[in-house]
């Protein structure tokens, strides 16, 4: 039992060690130097693109990592809530537009 485990263990070091970089947030392999660490997260979670952590920053509206709760080092602007108005927005017409449906009917 022992051996198995440890053969287990031994191998997905091996895969670890070996593991392609990734891009956490779109899951694309790319070359290390294209790839940033932005915060405290190791293994496989620790490497993103610039522009997908830029874009992800983004869409939650804050700079801190909900893994390691770090702030992202680099240059990420947050731009507060802009989507999350923008979908407010859209969603308040679409409702707009289903009462108006409504009245019509
Ligand atoms: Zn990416
Ligand atoms: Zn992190």
């Amino acid at each position: 039992m022992c051996e198995s485990t440890c053969g287990m263990l031994a191998s997905a070091a091996h895969m670890l060690a070996f593991a392609p970089h990734l891009c956490r947030i779109c899951l694309e392999e790319d070359a290390l130097e294209r790839l940033e660490q932005p915060c405290g997260c190791t293994g496989t979670q620790r490497h993103a693109h610039h522009s997908c952590i830029q874009k992800w920053v983004n869409e939650k509206g804050n700079t801190e990592c909900e893994i390691c709760h770090q702030q992202y080092k680099g240059q990420y602007r947050c731009v507060v809530g802009m989507s999350v108005q923008r979908l407010a927005l859209q969603v308040a017409h679409v409702c707009l537009q289903v009462m108006m449906q409504d009245v019509q009917w």
